[in-house]
């Protein structure tokens, strides 16, 4: 397993490695040529960003069996995809911002998958080597909005509402994580994406089949049961086996 992180030092903004207590600076692009440097820095020393800037955020509706059993949903044919835009992420620590428009913002616990390279037409045997790894989202939902129209852009695309991070890590299996999401210190979903209804190969193929994928774009997978609402001054948890932990707070 490799782990990077994208951040801020100073004014210079870099990607880096992970060994342990310590981030490597990485010169170049992750996901083409690049080389470890020795320059290294502590977690104290930086500023984390989200860990990558994809052209588009993909997100996956209804994923987990569990979860479609509890709310008496059939299992679907195929995945239902949809988009969040870019102005929607939110880095690590950052502040999840209530829209006025909406009375009920939810959270989503969401495994994503990050592209790592040019990927059309691709099927599922493929897939594998075009994911560079994962990492842990958010899927903020106003949820009332959700229910109110007919499209879910308007629910889905608020400013903030799309914290990603704080790490991607690679070569893991990724149809075999744990996912939590701790709300208040509570932990309020747990599951695990061997729990999914379509798996990350079946999930890249199908959406690769419908757009251009690059590298960087970010794939969320769907949210297990336990969804729930936030307020102002709450702290929100996704934690992701082998990747770690994603916190942001919301006013
Ligand atoms: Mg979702």
């Amino acid at each position: 397993m490799m782990q990077f992180v994208r951040f801020k030092k100073d004014d210079a903004v870099s990607y880096g490695e992970i060994n342990g207590q310590i981030i490597d600076r990485i010169e170049g692009d992750i996901f083409g040529e690049y080389k470890v440097t020795d320059e290294s820095f502590s977690f104290s020393d930086i500023k984390i960003l989200t860990p990558c800037l994809p052209t588009k955020i993909v997100c996956i509706g209804l994923n987990y069996k569990a979860h479609a059993a509890e709310v008496g949903l059939e299992l679907p044919e195929e995945p239902l995809i949809f988009l969040k835009p870019l102005t929607a992420a939110l880095k690590h620590g950052g502040e999840i911002i209530l829209p006025k428009m909406s009375k009920q913002v939810d959270y989503e616990a969401e495994v994503a998958l990050v592209i790592g390279k040019i990927a059309s037409n691709i099927e599922p045997e493929e897939a594998k080597e075009y994911i560079f790894g994962v990492t842990c989202l958010n899927d903020v939902t106003a949820r009332d909005l959700q229910k109110k129209d007919c499209q879910w852009t308007r629910a889905k695309s608020f400013d903030t509402f799309s914290p990603l991070g704080p790490r991607i890590s690679t070569g893991i299996d990724y149809d075999n994580l744990d996912i939590e999401l701790i709300h208040n210190g509570v932990t309020k979903q747990k599951s695990n994406t061997s729990d999914f209804i379509f798996n990350s190969s079946e999930i890249v193929s199908f959406v690769s089949k419908v757009m251009t994928l690059l590298p960087g774009d970010i794939i969320a997978t769907g949210t297990p049961f336990g969804i729930g609402p936030v307020k102002s001054g709450d702290t929100i948890e996704v934690k992701v086996e082998s990747v770690g932990v994603l916190m942001n707070t919301v006013r």
